[in-house]
């Protein structure tokens, strides 16, 4: 038996968006900047998957630029805008809780001679507007806030902090991986300057992602080369990917409200399970579910090691993640997990569950007895546990 609880890691590839990219790989296979057959038969294919992702955010069909996954957005939107903007300010906000794409390339600005200002967060993870329009200078040109947290869930107050920052004249850019193809939203309506996605988080293919860069918006070039993306973003592209993240896009916001709540119906059944059988653990982010993805549970459970519990897990044929995918492995503790006010040695046992589509009950039945057995077995042995 193989279950898979990682949907915020990647998820797998849909039957649609395969479908849709395969003939882009053998047959339509031009460089869309050909100018003959067969790139005009490529460029065509991308114009429309660009038209299509467009008008699924609420953006023009030139606002929407692609790139080579949601790192990449992220770095092009941070960098971009940090270089275009460097005469009229040095200072940056973000927040403590922030993916490794957004939060390692402030470190990388901060060394090039830029400020950045971590924003903390509450003990749910939710950055508060107050600290955010505080902690805003005259030399604040970018704010760069993450829709939602791929650890604990939690979503962000977006809208009300785009209106401050434009209230300040600062531009606003937010992470929207997780938050793609789970929530519903308009970047007009959120009022957003800069937005990322990458498509192999909502069952497209991986290696493709898309920028979201508001009209009149100047931004530097983020990949010199040739002309693609309207001369921002060199390099050849990826038309399979861009087709797959197109129709990936397109089924998960079709079919959004029946996944949800088929998603929200095993989480929040798992959540209540364990809460109910196992004692000794917080349950970490959003309290209040609708301010938190539909698909993610994720809990500290103490005086044992989250790397045993998911080895066990591993062993029962159950895939789970301890912290973020891009942290594990490091023996650091997961930076969100200490923002919210974990304990350094609890913030250790966490396990981050995240549902996907095609998960069902019974897998989430066996993954609960599984964890009641697993946690039990791992604090018999604790001689931390035994001594509480
Ligand atoms: C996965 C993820 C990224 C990185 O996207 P890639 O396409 O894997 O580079 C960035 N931000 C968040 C919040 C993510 O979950």
């Amino acid at each position: 038996m193989s279950i898979y609880l990682d949907h915020a890691a990647t998820t797998p590839l849909s039957e649609r968006a395969f479908e849709a990219m395969k003939p882009y790989f053998c047959d339509v296979f031009g460089n869309p900047n050909s100018q003959h057959v067969f790139g005009r038969d490529a460029a065509k294919a991308v114009g429309e998957a660009r038209q299509t992702i467009a008008s699924l955010i609420g953006a023009k069909t030139g606002e929407v630029y692609f790139t080579s996954c949601g790192t990449e957005a992220d770095n092009w939107a941070i960098k971009g805008a940090a270089m275009q903007y460097r005469d009229k300010g040095k200072h940056l906000i973000t927040t403590q809780i922030e993916h490794p794409a957004v939060y390692t390339t402030c470190k990388q600005l901060e060394k090039l001679g830029f400020e950045v200002t971590y924003l903390p967060v509450d003990n749910e993870g939710f950055v508060s507007c107050e600290d955010f329009e505080k902690a805003i200078r005259d030399d604040t040109i970018l704010a760069s806030v993450m829709f939602a947290n791929n650890e604990i869930g939690t979503v962000e107050p977006i809208k009300q902090l785009a209106e401050i920052a434009h209230r300040h004249g600062v531009i606003f850019h937010t992470d929207a991986v997780q938050a793609t193809g789970a929530i519903r939203y308009d970047v007009k309506e959120l009022g957003v300057d800069m937005l990322s996605m990458s498509a192999h988080k909502f069952y497209g293919p991986k290696g493709v992602g898309a920028l979201y860069l508001r009209n009149g918006l100047k931004m530097e070039k983020f990949i010199t080369g040739g002309e693609q993306e309207r001369a921002h973003r060199g390099g050849t592209t990826n038309t399979p990917g861009v087709v797959g993240l197109a129709e990936a896009l397109k089924e998960a916001l079709e079919t959004l409200e029946e996944d949800n709540a088929h998603i929200r119906s095993m989480r929040d059944h798992f959540v209540e399970g364990v809460l109910n059988e196992i004692d000794d653990i917080y349950f970490n982010g959003a309290k209040d579910f609708s301010k938190r993805l539909p698909n993610n549970a994720n809990f500290s459970f103490r005086f044992i090691e989250g790397e045993s519990i998911l080895f066990s897990l591993d062993l029962a044929g159950i895939s789970a993640s301890s912290g973020s995918a891009c942290s594990s492995g490091s023996l650091e503790p997961s930076r969100t997990l200490l923002a919210i006010g974990v304990p350094v040695g609890t913030a250790h046992g966490s396990i981050r569950f995240t549902f996907g589509k095609h998960n069902t009950m019974q897998e989430v039945d066996y993954t609960l007895d599984q964890l009641v057995r697993i946690v039990g077995r791992l604090r018999a042995m604790s001689p931390l546990y035994n001594k509480h």
